[in-house]
């Protein structure tokens, strides 16, 4: 398969990336190459060495072409990306990021909604090596601006928050950052690059957690980073020092998720609007925090900038505290309680409202007390689904 098919549709991409033939031969999937030793026709050969760049037999830590077809595919998936590098779990993604773009002594901006293990990162390891953290509020454009310093290089966005989901301006925090010389690194893992080109508005490393929607069956942890060809360059350095590898059996777990994720979005992003609009007249039910409603907090933004959803959403409920929540939790049955999301099963859990949530514009948490809920919605017949919340509801209430 040719490369460079970017100007084909996105859905288009999501099957023919990273299929080259070389890589393949006349199989339709890369085989697993689960191999550690990679040899050499002579000791010329060995002492010649290889391009390190993907598609040059090395060694296994720099992978084989079932690792690079997965890179491969997913940069092409993302508009302005030259490279992808693979990290063992969505955090070791982050972390090899932000290790990318910091030295000791920076300033790193922190989007107050960020992934918790995300704030630990900062407030922990990299506090330890002497990087210093402030955290913004990302829909105050002018108080973040005010941040900077001179010592500030590098920005990690998150939109929608995943957990409170509120949508920032990420082209406008993008572009504040790079006028200011600082790096934007983004949390994608929402939407996705189907969902949003993070690169294209302007970020400049954009990080999914492929465990989420590009798995998509809960079965593999892994994470990426693409970027332009000089952070993809400096992003595979960091990670090969680091020492950071995926094994080909989840690479290939990984791209096979990958072909299906566009109709897998699809699905789960109607049965969400579905579902969050039935909450939506729910008495039980406070707040439907689901930017992709019209008129939940921050759809105006998702409107303007998002080219797709997901079953993401949260709900702050009306009344009757975190008893009342365990008793709708403990009734469901067809969601199951857990974390992670993005898989082909429904999921809950639950969230503290009152301690997350500080900038949901008009919500009214004073008629609750700030028991929230997220959901993942899976493949599963959306009736299906309103009907397991409705009788929760019910056992709620007795
Ligand atoms: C799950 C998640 C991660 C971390 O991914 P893992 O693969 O679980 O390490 C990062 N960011 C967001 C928004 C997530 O939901």
């Amino acid at each position: 398969m040719a490369k460079g098919g970017k100007d084909r549709a996105a859905g288009t991409r999501l099957v023919t990336g990273g299929r080259r033939s070389e890589w393949t031969g006349a199989a339709v999937n890369p085989p697993v190459w689960r191999t550690s030793t990679h040899l050499y026709e002579s000791s010329a050969d060995l002492a010649a060495g290889r391009p390190n760049a993907d598609g040059h037999f090395y060694y296994g830590r720099r992978g084989t072409p079932t690792q690079w077809a997965l890179a491969d595919a997913l940069t092409e998936l993302e508009p302005g990306a030259e490279g992808t590098v693979l990290y063992p779990s969505g955090v070791a993604a982050i972390a090899g990021a932000l290790l990318t773009v910091l030295k000791p002594g920076d300033v790193l901006l922190v989007t107050d909604n960020a992934y918790e293990p995300t704030r630990n990162l900062a407030n922990g390891f990299l506090k330890r090596f002497g990087i210093e953290t402030r955290f913004f509020d990302p829909l105050d454009l002018d108080a973040y601006a005010a941040l900077f310093c001179e010592r500030t290089s590098a920005v990690m966005l998150e939109s929608p928050g995943s957990l409170t989901m509120e949508v920032s301006d990420v082209p406008a925090l993008a572009r504040i950052a790079r006028e200011r010389g600082a790096a934007s690194v983004i949390d994608n893992t929402w939407a996705s690059a189907l969902g949003f080109p993070a690169l294209a508005h302007g970020c400049d490393i954009s990080v999914m957690s492929l465990t989420k929607h590009v798995g998509g069956h809960s079965d593999l942890m892994m994470g990426s980073a693409s970027a332009g060809a000089e952070w993809h360059a400096r992003l595979r350095l960091c990670a090969q020092q680091l020492g950071n590898v995926v094994s080909p059996d989840d690479a290939s777990l990984a791209l096979r998720g990958l072909r299906t994720m566009g109709v897998r979005l699809a699905h789960s992003t109607a049965a969400a609007l579905k579902i969050a609009t039935w909450l939506e007249a729910r008495a039980e039910v406070a707040r439907v925090l689901c930017p992709m409603l019209p008129g939940a907090p921050g759809h105006d933004l998702w409107a303007r900038d998002f080219t797709g959803g997901c079953g993401l959403f949260s709900v702050v409920l009306a009344k009757g505290g975190i008893e009342a929540r365990a008793r709708f939790v403990d009734a469901l049955e067809l969601f199951g309680i857990g974390y992670s999301w993005g898989g082909y099963e429904s999921l809950v859990v639950p969230f503290e409202a009152k301690r997350t949530i500080t900038r949901v514009p008009d919500a009214d948490l004073a008629s609750g007390d700030g028991a929230a809920i997220r959901f993942s919605v899976g493949l599963e017949d959306p009736d299906d689904l309103i009907a397991d919340l409705e009788q929760a509801f019910a056992a709620m209430e007795n």
